[in-house]
């Protein structure tokens, strides 16, 4: 396995969705004129398939969720691809079986800008295409109890590029603070938006607990709209009848925190138990993180009835295209 979670595995049998079909991975290439690749116009979504060994499936986690927020950030973009959530829904169930994975997975689905033209910083009367990968894929933070720091460079802000949803340009910012982070020891970097508050990991969702209350910054303050992000959210409600507080938080009081964890669907749901040197609490993940990620774990591979509406099942088929 590699460090970034991505399990060794043949790349030649993979099949992609490319251009309308399932063609194998080697023929699914674009040109060097392509728009996307120029000016990171595109979005895209990453999504976990979790294998369950005892039902012999793939449970897709809230496909249906980001495939509303790839749309979403489509129509910012002005990225006109001829498909619905539903028929993305199709198309990647298909690929899954067609891949006949037995191992957890990233679904990657990307709408980009596909014409071929040089010089061209308009969106509109631009081609727009879709494409879509899924790889097998383990662990992705690499640590189970993260030290963080605070990033020096500051998320974008909604005025420059929306944080809310996945631009593909956007990432040059994750990317930057992530690579600070690594360079200098840590497993991931905590970006603080435009106005010093604090805003995400570069491919998280921030929370944190202080005195039994669970506190998470509002999209407002240049957050990604994240789907761990709100399954936290409604399990906190549900499981512990507690509505998780969306507030502006300050960097000082992560310093001050019983608890802090990032939620991400790469990340899954992770403690942080040193911020800048400084231990979060005791230095231990915490009792509230704990059992919301013990949850989510028993969710995530469709274990727990009451949430199984969350996972799409996915049997691999050894049928070959
Ligand atoms: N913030 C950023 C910047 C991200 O890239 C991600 C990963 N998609 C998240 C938060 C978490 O979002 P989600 O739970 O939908 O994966």
């Amino acid at each position: 396995m590699t460090t970034n979670g991505q399990a060794s595995f043949n790349v030649n049998q993979l099949q992609v969705f490319f251009r309308g079909s399932f063609v194998p991975v080697s023929e699914a290439n674009v040109s060097v004129m392509t728009h996307a690749l120029h000016y990171g116009t595109g979005v895209f979504e990453g999504i976990r398939g979790n294998w369950n060994a005892e039902q012999g499936a793939i449970n897709i986690f809230r496909m249906r969720e980001h495939y509303e927020r790839l749309l979403d950030g489509c129509r910012i973009l002005m990225l006109n691809i001829p498909y619905s959530a539903d028929d993305l829904c199709r198309i990647t169930t298909e690929l899954v079986e067609r891949n006949n994975h037995d191992s957890d997975i990233y679904i990657r689905p990307l709408a980009y800008k596909s014409e071929e033209l040089v010089a061209n910083l308009k969106l509109q009367d631009l081609a727009s295409d879709f494409t879509l990968i899924t790889v097998p894929f383990g662990n992705y933070l690499g640590s189970d109890r993260l030290r963080c720091c605070t990033s020096s460079w500051r998320r974008v802000d909604d005025p420059m590029i929306p944080a809310r949803i996945k631009a593909c340009g956007i990432y040059v910012n994750s990317i930057l603070a992530k690579t600070e982070a690594t360079l200098n020891g840590f497993d991931e970097a905590i970006l603080l938006n435009h106005d010093g508050h604090v805003s995400e990991g570069s491919g998280e969702n921030i929370f944190m607990v202080k005195d039994g209350r669970i506190y998470t910054p509002p999209l407002e303050d240049n957050v990604l709209s994240g789907i761990t992000r709100d399954t936290v959210m409604q399990l906190s409600r549900a499981e512990f009848g507690m509505d998780v507080v969306t507030r502006t938080i300050d960097r000082s009081e992560l310093y001050l925190a019983d608890e802090v964890f990032l939620s991400g669907t790469a990340a899954h749901l992770t403690p942080v138990v040193e911020l800048d040197r400084r231990p979060i609490g005791d230095g231990e993940p915490g009792p509230i993180s704990n059992e919301l990620q013990r949850m989510y774990f028993d969710i995530v591979v469709g274990n727990n009835p009451k949430y199984r509406h969350w996972c799409t099942q996915v049997k691999p088929s050894l049928v070959q295209a």
